[in-house]
Protein backbone atom coordinates (compact mmCIF):
# COMPACT_ATOMS: atom_id res chain seq x y z
CA UNK A 1 0.00 0.00 0.00
CA UNK A 2 1.18 3.55 -0.63
CA UNK A 3 -0.09 6.79 0.02
CA UNK A 4 0.36 10.24 -1.97
CA UNK A 5 -0.84 12.81 -0.04
CA UNK A 6 -3.36 11.43 1.76
CA UNK A 7 -4.08 9.13 -1.08
CA UNK A 8 -4.52 5.43 -0.17
CA UNK A 9 -3.94 3.53 -3.48
CA UNK A 10 -3.58 -0.36 -3.95
CA UNK A 11 -0.53 -2.25 -5.38
CA UNK A 12 -1.85 -2.93 -8.93
CA UNK A 13 -2.97 1.17 -9.27
CA UNK A 14 -6.44 -0.05 -9.63
CA UNK A 15 -8.33 1.64 -6.44
CA UNK A 16 -7.75 4.84 -4.58
CA UNK A 17 -9.24 6.87 -1.95
CA UNK A 18 -8.36 9.67 0.02
CA UNK A 19 -10.08 8.39 3.87
CA UNK A 20 -11.74 10.91 6.17
CA UNK A 21 -9.39 9.25 8.65
CA UNK A 22 -5.93 7.38 8.66
CA UNK A 23 -5.06 5.52 12.32
CA UNK A 24 -2.57 2.87 13.58
CA UNK A 25 -3.71 1.26 16.39
CA UNK A 26 -0.97 -0.65 18.14
CA UNK A 27 -2.83 -2.30 20.74
CA UNK A 28 -6.30 -4.23 20.54
CA UNK A 29 -7.55 -2.08 23.01
CA UNK A 30 -6.47 0.64 20.95
CA UNK A 31 -8.77 -0.73 17.72
CA UNK A 32 -11.68 -1.10 19.98
CA UNK A 33 -11.14 2.36 20.96
CA UNK A 34 -11.03 3.33 17.16
CA UNK A 35 -14.37 1.75 16.09
CA UNK A 36 -16.66 2.71 18.30
CA UNK A 37 -15.39 6.51 18.20
CA UNK A 38 -15.66 5.71 14.44
CA UNK A 39 -19.35 4.16 15.26
CA UNK A 40 -20.56 6.71 17.48
CA UNK A 41 -19.69 9.35 14.60
CA UNK A 42 -21.11 7.58 11.98
CA UNK A 43 -18.35 6.91 9.90
CA UNK A 44 -16.80 3.59 8.26
CA UNK A 45 -14.12 2.16 9.19
CA UNK A 46 -12.13 -0.67 7.32
CA UNK A 47 -9.12 -2.29 8.11
CA UNK A 48 -6.14 -2.94 5.15
CA UNK A 49 -3.82 -5.20 5.22
CA UNK A 50 -0.94 -4.95 2.39
CA UNK A 51 -2.89 -3.08 -0.49
CA UNK A 52 -2.46 -6.49 -2.66
CA UNK A 53 -5.90 -6.97 -3.38
CA UNK A 54 -7.07 -5.90 -7.08
CA UNK A 55 -10.51 -4.96 -5.95
CA UNK A 56 -12.25 -2.23 -3.94
CA UNK A 57 -12.52 -4.86 -1.01
CA UNK A 58 -9.51 -3.05 1.47
CA UNK A 59 -10.84 0.23 0.36
CA UNK A 60 -11.66 2.74 3.04
CA UNK A 61 -12.90 5.95 2.59
CA UNK A 62 -14.33 6.56 6.18
CA UNK A 63 -11.33 5.30 9.15
CA UNK A 64 -8.54 3.47 7.45
CA UNK A 65 -7.47 1.27 10.11
CA UNK A 66 -3.63 0.11 9.57
CA UNK A 67 -2.77 -2.02 11.07
CA UNK A 68 1.20 -2.69 10.29
CA UNK A 69 1.75 -1.81 14.10
CA UNK A 70 -0.77 -4.89 15.85
CA UNK A 71 1.85 -7.73 14.32
CA UNK A 72 4.18 -10.26 16.03
CA UNK A 73 3.76 -13.62 17.54
CA UNK A 74 1.59 -13.70 20.92
CA UNK A 75 1.82 -17.65 21.91
CA UNK A 76 2.46 -20.92 20.78
CA UNK A 77 0.90 -24.70 21.57
CA UNK A 78 3.44 -26.40 20.54
CA UNK A 79 1.77 -29.77 21.72
CA UNK A 80 -0.87 -28.96 19.09
CA UNK A 81 1.29 -26.62 16.78
CA UNK A 82 -1.05 -24.06 16.88
CA UNK A 83 0.37 -20.32 17.27
CA UNK A 84 -1.63 -17.05 18.06
CA UNK A 85 -0.45 -13.88 15.59
CA UNK A 86 -1.31 -10.46 15.98
CA UNK A 87 -3.69 -9.54 12.96
CA UNK A 88 -1.59 -7.13 11.25
CA UNK A 89 1.11 -8.84 11.05
CA UNK A 90 2.62 -10.26 7.43
CA UNK A 91 3.23 -13.43 5.56
CA UNK A 92 6.68 -13.01 5.38
CA UNK A 93 7.45 -11.87 9.11
CA UNK A 94 5.93 -15.30 9.75
CA UNK A 95 8.65 -17.84 9.10
CA UNK A 96 10.96 -16.05 11.44
CA UNK A 97 8.63 -16.20 14.17
CA UNK A 98 7.86 -20.05 13.63
CA UNK A 99 11.38 -21.16 13.50
CA UNK A 100 12.42 -21.49 16.93
CA UNK A 101 9.30 -23.82 17.43
CA UNK A 102 10.03 -25.61 14.52
CA UNK A 103 7.14 -24.61 12.38
CA UNK A 104 5.65 -23.50 9.32
CA UNK A 105 2.63 -22.79 7.54
CA UNK A 106 1.37 -25.53 5.58
CA UNK A 107 1.25 -23.72 2.23
CA UNK A 108 1.33 -20.06 0.98
CA UNK A 109 0.24 -18.66 -2.22
CA UNK A 110 2.68 -17.15 -4.98
CA UNK A 111 4.17 -13.83 -2.48
CA UNK A 112 4.86 -13.09 1.09
CA UNK A 113 4.24 -9.11 1.20
CA UNK A 114 0.56 -9.63 2.17
CA UNK A 115 -0.66 -9.07 5.83
CA UNK A 116 -2.45 -12.60 7.61
CA UNK A 117 -5.83 -11.17 7.83
CA UNK A 118 -5.78 -9.86 4.30
CA UNK A 119 -4.96 -12.96 3.27
CA UNK A 120 -7.26 -14.99 5.14
CA UNK A 121 -9.83 -12.48 4.36
CA UNK A 122 -9.94 -12.79 0.61
CA UNK A 123 -9.48 -16.59 0.47
CA UNK A 124 -5.72 -16.16 -0.77
CA UNK A 125 -4.24 -19.71 -1.91
CA UNK A 126 -1.73 -21.80 -3.59
CA UNK A 127 -1.48 -24.77 -5.18
CA UNK A 128 -1.78 -28.51 -4.24
CA UNK A 129 -4.40 -30.25 -4.63
CA UNK A 130 -4.51 -32.15 -1.11
CA UNK A 131 -4.49 -28.65 0.40
CA UNK A 132 -6.77 -25.64 1.28
CA UNK A 133 -6.07 -21.65 1.18
CA UNK A 134 -4.41 -19.75 3.67
CA UNK A 135 -7.93 -19.15 5.60
CA UNK A 136 -7.71 -23.54 6.28
CA UNK A 137 -4.78 -23.11 8.64
CA UNK A 138 -7.11 -20.55 10.75
CA UNK A 139 -8.15 -22.76 14.09
CA UNK A 140 -9.33 -19.18 15.92
CA UNK A 141 -9.83 -15.55 15.75
CA UNK A 142 -10.85 -12.64 17.83
CA UNK A 143 -12.73 -9.84 16.22
CA UNK A 144 -13.36 -6.25 17.27
CA UNK A 145 -17.28 -6.20 16.11
CA UNK A 146 -19.53 -2.89 14.73
CA UNK A 147 -20.16 -2.09 19.15
CA UNK A 148 -16.32 -2.13 20.04
CA UNK A 149 -16.36 -5.70 21.71
CA UNK A 150 -14.42 -8.58 21.29
CA UNK A 151 -15.74 -11.59 19.79
CA UNK A 152 -13.54 -14.94 20.47
CA UNK A 153 -13.92 -18.22 18.24
CA UNK A 154 -12.01 -20.74 19.14
CA UNK A 155 -12.50 -24.42 19.96
CA UNK A 156 -14.10 -23.75 22.77
CA UNK A 157 -16.26 -20.51 22.09
CA UNK A 158 -18.30 -19.60 18.94
CA UNK A 159 -16.59 -22.36 17.10
CA UNK A 160 -19.42 -22.55 14.82
CA UNK A 161 -18.72 -18.94 13.68
CA UNK A 162 -14.84 -20.18 12.38
CA UNK A 163 -16.53 -21.37 8.69
CA UNK A 164 -17.45 -17.68 8.42
CA UNK A 165 -15.09 -15.88 9.65
CA UNK A 166 -12.36 -17.69 8.35
CA UNK A 167 -13.08 -15.92 5.20
CA UNK A 168 -14.54 -12.83 6.37
CA UNK A 169 -13.86 -10.08 3.65
CA UNK A 170 -13.20 -7.63 6.06
CA UNK A 171 -17.20 -7.07 6.41
CA UNK A 172 -18.16 -8.95 9.93
CA UNK A 173 -15.28 -7.09 12.05
CA UNK A 174 -11.86 -6.18 12.69
CA UNK A 175 -9.70 -9.16 13.17
CA UNK A 176 -7.22 -8.41 16.05
CA UNK A 177 -5.74 -12.22 16.56
CA UNK A 178 -5.24 -14.90 14.53
CA UNK A 179 -4.28 -18.70 15.99
CA UNK A 180 -3.17 -20.85 13.08
CA UNK A 181 -2.73 -24.53 12.67
CA UNK A 182 1.19 -25.05 11.84
CA UNK A 183 2.81 -28.13 10.45
CA UNK A 184 6.16 -29.20 11.42
CA UNK A 185 8.97 -27.36 9.11
CA UNK A 186 10.07 -28.86 5.77
CA UNK A 187 11.71 -28.62 2.73
CA UNK A 188 10.51 -28.15 -0.70
CA UNK A 189 12.09 -29.68 -3.71
CA UNK A 190 10.83 -27.48 -6.62
CA UNK A 191 11.53 -28.71 -10.42
CA UNK A 192 10.62 -26.01 -12.99
CA UNK A 193 10.98 -26.15 -17.13
CA UNK A 194 9.09 -24.91 -20.11
CA UNK A 195 6.77 -27.75 -21.75
CA UNK A 196 4.15 -28.33 -24.21
CA UNK A 197 1.11 -27.42 -23.22
CA UNK A 198 -0.66 -30.24 -24.79
CA UNK A 199 1.57 -32.85 -22.98
CA UNK A 200 0.06 -30.99 -19.52
CA UNK A 201 -3.58 -30.44 -20.47
CA UNK A 202 -4.09 -34.01 -21.24
CA UNK A 203 -2.24 -35.36 -18.21
CA UNK A 204 -3.61 -32.80 -15.51
CA UNK A 205 -5.29 -34.88 -12.80
CA UNK A 206 -1.80 -37.64 -12.88
CA UNK A 207 -0.16 -34.74 -12.62
CA UNK A 208 -1.80 -32.78 -9.94
CA UNK A 209 -2.53 -36.03 -7.98
CA UNK A 210 1.13 -37.13 -8.20
CA UNK A 211 2.66 -33.93 -7.11
CA UNK A 212 2.25 -32.24 -3.82
CA UNK A 213 2.01 -29.24 -5.44
CA UNK A 214 1.81 -28.49 -9.38
CA UNK A 215 0.71 -25.24 -11.08
CA UNK A 216 1.56 -24.01 -14.63
CA UNK A 217 2.36 -21.01 -16.61
CA UNK A 218 0.85 -20.60 -19.91
CA UNK A 219 2.34 -17.83 -22.27
CA UNK A 220 -0.50 -16.82 -24.67
CA UNK A 221 0.01 -17.21 -28.38
CA UNK A 222 2.19 -20.08 -27.83
CA UNK A 223 2.07 -24.19 -27.14
CA UNK A 224 4.17 -23.92 -24.38
CA UNK A 225 3.84 -23.37 -20.76
CA UNK A 226 6.46 -22.93 -17.52
CA UNK A 227 5.67 -26.64 -15.41
CA UNK A 228 6.37 -26.03 -11.42
CA UNK A 229 6.41 -29.48 -9.07
CA UNK A 230 7.07 -29.45 -6.09
CA UNK A 231 7.51 -32.47 -3.32
CA UNK A 232 7.81 -31.96 0.29
CA UNK A 233 10.57 -33.52 2.35
CA UNK A 234 11.35 -33.87 6.13
CA UNK A 235 12.93 -30.80 7.62
CA UNK A 236 16.77 -32.31 7.69
CA UNK A 237 16.50 -33.37 4.11
CA UNK A 238 19.82 -31.77 2.36
CA UNK A 239 18.79 -28.54 0.47
CA UNK A 240 20.19 -27.07 -2.95
CA UNK A 241 19.09 -23.82 -2.22
CA UNK A 242 19.56 -21.07 -5.35
CA UNK A 243 22.42 -19.11 -4.91
CA UNK A 244 22.05 -15.72 -3.66
CA UNK A 245 23.18 -14.84 -7.67
CA UNK A 246 21.22 -17.32 -9.51
CA UNK A 247 18.35 -15.90 -7.78
CA UNK A 248 19.28 -12.09 -8.35
CA UNK A 249 19.48 -13.01 -11.86
CA UNK A 250 16.29 -15.88 -11.92
CA UNK A 251 14.14 -13.55 -10.14
CA UNK A 252 15.56 -10.05 -10.47
CA UNK A 253 16.76 -9.70 -13.34
CA UNK A 254 14.91 -11.85 -15.50
CA UNK A 255 11.37 -12.62 -13.38
CA UNK A 256 11.08 -8.90 -12.97
CA UNK A 257 13.49 -6.86 -15.27
CA UNK A 258 13.64 -8.79 -18.57
CA UNK A 259 9.89 -9.04 -17.99
CA UNK A 260 9.28 -5.42 -17.28
CA UNK A 261 11.22 -4.72 -20.46
CA UNK A 262 9.00 -7.23 -22.26
CA UNK A 263 5.98 -6.03 -21.11
CA UNK A 264 6.87 -2.28 -22.05
CA UNK A 265 7.85 -3.91 -25.72
CA UNK A 266 4.56 -5.44 -25.96
CA UNK A 267 2.84 -2.35 -25.54
CA UNK A 268 4.76 -0.34 -28.12
CA UNK A 269 4.98 -3.22 -30.56
CA UNK A 270 2.27 -5.50 -30.25
CA UNK A 271 3.23 -7.92 -33.20
CA UNK A 272 6.33 -8.87 -31.10
CA UNK A 273 4.30 -10.50 -28.02
CA UNK A 274 3.96 -14.16 -29.54
CA UNK A 275 7.72 -14.42 -30.20
CA UNK A 276 8.49 -12.85 -27.16
CA UNK A 277 6.39 -14.94 -25.08
CA UNK A 278 7.79 -18.03 -26.46
CA UNK A 279 11.40 -16.34 -26.08
CA UNK A 280 10.04 -15.89 -22.00
CA UNK A 281 8.83 -19.12 -21.55
CA UNK A 282 12.10 -20.58 -22.48
CA UNK A 283 13.95 -18.31 -20.01
CA UNK A 284 12.02 -18.73 -17.00
CA UNK A 285 12.24 -21.93 -16.46
CA UNK A 286 14.54 -24.55 -16.48
CA UNK A 287 15.76 -24.93 -12.96
CA UNK A 288 15.84 -26.99 -9.95
CA UNK A 289 16.44 -26.06 -6.17
CA UNK A 290 15.62 -27.29 -2.56
CA UNK A 291 14.79 -24.92 0.10
CA UNK A 292 12.82 -23.81 3.50
CA UNK A 293 9.50 -24.28 2.14
CA UNK A 294 8.82 -20.57 2.30
CA UNK A 295 11.56 -19.91 0.24
CA UNK A 296 10.15 -22.03 -2.25
CA UNK A 297 6.68 -21.04 -2.48
CA UNK A 298 6.88 -17.46 -2.47
CA UNK A 299 9.12 -15.35 -4.93
CA UNK A 300 9.12 -11.36 -6.15
CA UNK A 301 6.75 -9.46 -8.22
CA UNK A 302 8.52 -6.51 -9.21
CA UNK A 303 6.70 -6.00 -12.61
CA UNK A 304 2.94 -4.42 -11.69
CA UNK A 305 0.08 -6.37 -13.36
CA UNK A 306 -3.58 -6.76 -13.12
CA UNK A 307 -5.44 -9.98 -12.06
CA UNK A 308 -8.47 -11.91 -12.23
CA UNK A 309 -8.95 -14.99 -11.01
CA UNK A 310 -11.63 -17.87 -11.08
CA UNK A 311 -12.32 -21.22 -9.42
CA UNK A 312 -13.89 -23.84 -10.89
CA UNK A 313 -14.73 -27.22 -10.34
CA UNK A 314 -11.25 -29.54 -10.67
CA UNK A 315 -13.01 -31.83 -12.85
CA UNK A 316 -13.61 -29.24 -15.19
CA UNK A 317 -10.43 -26.96 -15.12
CA UNK A 318 -9.39 -28.15 -18.65
CA UNK A 319 -12.50 -27.80 -20.51
CA UNK A 320 -12.52 -24.51 -18.83
CA UNK A 321 -8.77 -23.59 -19.97
CA UNK A 322 -9.91 -24.98 -23.21
CA UNK A 323 -12.30 -22.90 -23.35
CA UNK A 324 -10.51 -19.85 -22.26
CA UNK A 325 -7.36 -20.42 -24.83
CA UNK A 326 -10.23 -20.37 -27.96
CA UNK A 327 -11.08 -17.09 -26.74
CA UNK A 328 -7.62 -15.84 -26.76
CA UNK A 329 -7.19 -17.39 -30.22
CA UNK A 330 -10.17 -15.57 -31.61
CA UNK A 331 -9.25 -12.20 -31.21
CA UNK A 332 -6.29 -10.22 -32.31
CA UNK A 333 -5.34 -9.56 -28.83
CA UNK A 334 -1.76 -9.67 -27.31
CA UNK A 335 -1.39 -10.45 -24.17
CA UNK A 336 1.74 -10.23 -22.90
CA UNK A 337 1.52 -11.92 -19.18
CA UNK A 338 1.10 -15.49 -18.70
CA UNK A 339 -2.15 -17.34 -17.78
CA UNK A 340 -1.15 -19.21 -14.14
CA UNK A 341 -3.33 -22.73 -13.64
CA UNK A 342 -3.13 -24.14 -9.99
CA UNK A 343 -5.31 -26.49 -7.59
CA UNK A 344 -6.82 -26.16 -3.99
CA UNK A 345 -8.75 -29.17 -1.71
CA UNK A 346 -12.44 -28.54 -1.21
CA UNK A 347 -13.25 -26.79 2.05
CA UNK A 348 -15.90 -26.00 4.20
CA UNK A 349 -15.53 -22.43 4.66
CA UNK A 350 -18.76 -20.65 3.46
CA UNK A 351 -17.16 -17.44 1.67
CA UNK A 352 -14.00 -19.75 0.54
CA UNK A 353 -13.72 -19.89 -3.57
CA UNK A 354 -13.20 -23.83 -2.72
CA UNK A 355 -16.39 -24.43 -0.62
CA UNK A 356 -17.68 -27.76 -1.23
CA UNK A 357 -15.59 -28.72 -3.99
CA UNK A 358 -11.82 -29.87 -5.34
CA UNK A 359 -11.67 -26.63 -7.24
CA UNK A 360 -8.91 -25.13 -10.18
CA UNK A 361 -8.06 -22.03 -10.30
CA UNK A 362 -7.19 -20.11 -13.51
CA UNK A 363 -5.45 -16.52 -13.16
CA UNK A 364 -5.35 -14.09 -15.84
CA UNK A 365 -3.09 -11.11 -15.86
CA UNK A 366 -2.31 -8.27 -17.92
CA UNK A 367 0.44 -5.25 -17.90
CA UNK A 368 -0.73 -2.15 -15.19
CA UNK A 369 -0.62 0.16 -18.33
CA UNK A 370 -2.65 -1.98 -20.75
CA UNK A 371 -6.41 -2.28 -20.81
CA UNK A 372 -7.46 -5.29 -19.34
CA UNK A 373 -10.70 -4.79 -19.28
CA UNK A 374 -12.11 -6.72 -22.86
CA UNK A 375 -9.31 -9.68 -22.19
CA UNK A 376 -11.02 -10.10 -18.75
CA UNK A 377 -14.65 -10.12 -19.64
CA UNK A 378 -14.33 -12.08 -22.25
CA UNK A 379 -12.49 -15.25 -19.95
CA UNK A 380 -14.69 -14.36 -17.10
CA UNK A 381 -17.89 -15.06 -19.61
CA UNK A 382 -15.90 -18.33 -20.11
CA UNK A 383 -15.59 -19.05 -16.69
CA UNK A 384 -19.01 -18.51 -15.61
CA UNK A 385 -20.36 -20.74 -17.99
CA UNK A 386 -17.71 -23.52 -15.58
CA UNK A 387 -19.41 -22.41 -12.63
CA UNK A 388 -16.63 -20.25 -11.72
CA UNK A 389 -16.86 -18.20 -8.50
CA UNK A 390 -14.38 -15.10 -8.67
CA UNK A 391 -11.03 -14.60 -5.91
CA UNK A 392 -12.22 -11.79 -3.26
CA UNK A 393 -9.45 -10.06 -3.95
CA UNK A 394 -8.80 -10.09 -7.90
CA UNK A 395 -10.65 -8.09 -10.40
CA UNK A 396 -14.13 -9.46 -11.31
CA UNK A 397 -17.86 -7.48 -12.32
CA UNK A 398 -20.11 -10.13 -10.11
CA UNK A 399 -22.64 -8.37 -8.31
CA UNK A 400 -24.36 -10.18 -5.21
CA UNK A 401 -26.93 -11.30 -7.13
CA UNK A 402 -24.86 -13.56 -9.45
CA UNK A 403 -22.82 -14.44 -6.19
CA UNK A 404 -25.57 -15.86 -4.42
CA UNK A 405 -26.35 -18.88 -6.08
CA UNK A 406 -22.59 -19.92 -6.30
CA UNK A 407 -22.73 -20.11 -2.79
CA UNK A 408 -24.53 -22.27 -0.41
CA UNK A 409 -24.22 -20.27 2.14
CA UNK A 410 -24.32 -16.69 0.95
CA UNK A 411 -27.80 -15.87 3.02
CA UNK A 412 -26.30 -17.29 6.28
CA UNK A 413 -23.34 -14.91 6.11
CA UNK A 414 -25.55 -12.09 4.91
CA UNK A 415 -27.27 -12.79 7.95
CA UNK A 416 -24.42 -13.28 10.10
CA UNK A 417 -23.26 -9.77 9.16
CA UNK A 418 -26.97 -8.47 10.04
CA UNK A 419 -26.29 -9.89 13.50
CA UNK A 420 -22.79 -8.63 14.03
CA UNK A 421 -22.83 -5.02 11.79
CA UNK A 422 -26.39 -3.92 11.89
CA UNK A 423 -25.50 -0.52 10.61
CA UNK A 424 -22.42 -1.67 8.19
CA UNK A 425 -19.86 0.32 10.47
CA UNK A 426 -17.40 -2.08 8.23
CA UNK A 427 -18.82 -1.32 5.02
CA UNK A 428 -17.53 0.63 1.54
CA UNK A 429 -18.90 0.31 -1.69
CA UNK A 430 -17.21 -3.33 -2.83
CA UNK A 431 -19.11 -4.92 0.00
CA UNK A 432 -22.20 -3.43 -1.14
CA UNK A 433 -21.79 -4.70 -4.27
CA UNK A 434 -20.70 -8.38 -4.01
CA UNK A 435 -23.09 -8.35 -0.60
CA UNK A 436 -25.95 -6.57 -2.05
CA UNK A 437 -26.72 -3.74 0.47
C1 LIG B 1 1.56 -9.56 -6.65
C2 LIG B 1 0.38 -10.27 -6.05
C3 LIG B 1 0.41 -11.64 -5.91
C4 LIG B 1 -0.68 -12.32 -5.38
N1 LIG B 1 -0.64 -13.68 -5.28
C5 LIG B 1 -1.72 -14.35 -4.83
C6 LIG B 1 -1.72 -15.78 -4.74
O1 LIG B 1 -0.73 -16.44 -5.04
N2 LIG B 1 -2.86 -16.39 -4.34
C7 LIG B 1 -4.00 -15.70 -4.04
O2 LIG B 1 -5.00 -16.32 -3.72
N3 LIG B 1 -4.02 -14.36 -4.04
C8 LIG B 1 -2.91 -13.68 -4.43
N4 LIG B 1 -2.94 -12.31 -4.46
C9 LIG B 1 -4.10 -11.61 -3.91
C10 LIG B 1 -3.87 -11.27 -2.43
O3 LIG B 1 -3.33 -12.36 -1.74
C11 LIG B 1 -5.18 -10.92 -1.73
O4 LIG B 1 -5.84 -9.89 -2.40
C12 LIG B 1 -4.96 -10.54 -0.24
O5 LIG B 1 -6.17 -10.21 0.33
C13 LIG B 1 -4.06 -9.37 -0.05
O6 LIG B 1 -3.72 -9.26 1.32
P1 LIG B 1 -3.51 -7.83 1.95
O7 LIG B 1 -2.89 -8.00 3.28
O8 LIG B 1 -2.86 -6.95 0.99
O9 LIG B 1 -5.03 -7.39 2.18
P2 LIG B 1 -5.78 -6.09 1.64
O10 LIG B 1 -5.87 -6.15 0.18
O11 LIG B 1 -5.20 -4.89 2.26
O12 LIG B 1 -7.23 -6.35 2.28
C14 LIG B 1 -8.03 -7.42 1.82
C15 LIG B 1 -9.26 -7.55 2.71
O13 LIG B 1 -8.87 -7.98 4.00
C16 LIG B 1 -9.45 -7.12 4.96
N5 LIG B 1 -8.60 -7.04 6.12
C17 LIG B 1 -7.29 -6.77 6.18
N6 LIG B 1 -6.90 -6.78 7.47
C18 LIG B 1 -7.99 -7.06 8.20
C19 LIG B 1 -8.26 -7.20 9.58
N7 LIG B 1 -7.32 -7.08 10.50
N8 LIG B 1 -9.51 -7.50 9.98
C20 LIG B 1 -10.51 -7.66 9.07
N9 LIG B 1 -10.33 -7.52 7.76
C21 LIG B 1 -9.08 -7.24 7.33
C22 LIG B 1 -9.57 -5.77 4.25
O14 LIG B 1 -10.51 -4.94 4.90
C23 LIG B 1 -10.07 -6.25 2.92
O15 LIG B 1 -11.43 -6.55 3.02
C24 LIG B 1 -1.85 -11.59 -4.97
C25 LIG B 1 -1.86 -10.20 -5.08
C26 LIG B 1 -0.76 -9.53 -5.63
C27 LIG B 1 -0.80 -8.04 -5.77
Amino acid sequence: MTRIGGTWQNWARTEQVRPQRVEYPATIEAVRRSVRAAAARGLAVKAVGAGHSFTGIAVAPGVLLELADLSGLIAVDRERAQVRLLAGTRLHRIPALLAPYGLAMQNLGDIDRQSISGAVSTGTHGTGERFGGIATQLVGAVLVTADGELLRICADENPELLPAVAVGLGALGILVEVTLQCVPAFVLSALERPEPLDEIIGDLPARAAAADHFEFYWFPHTDVALTKTNARLPADAATAPLSPGRRLVDDVVIGNGVHQAVCSLGRAVPPLVPTVNRLSAKVWGDRTFSDASHRVFATSRGVRFREMEYAVPVERLADAFRDMQRVIDEHDWRIEFPVEVRMAAGDDLWMSTAHGRATGYIAVHRYWRADPHVYFAAVEEVMLAHEGRPHWGKMHTLDADALRPRYPHFDDFVALRDRLDPQRVFRNPYLGRVLGD
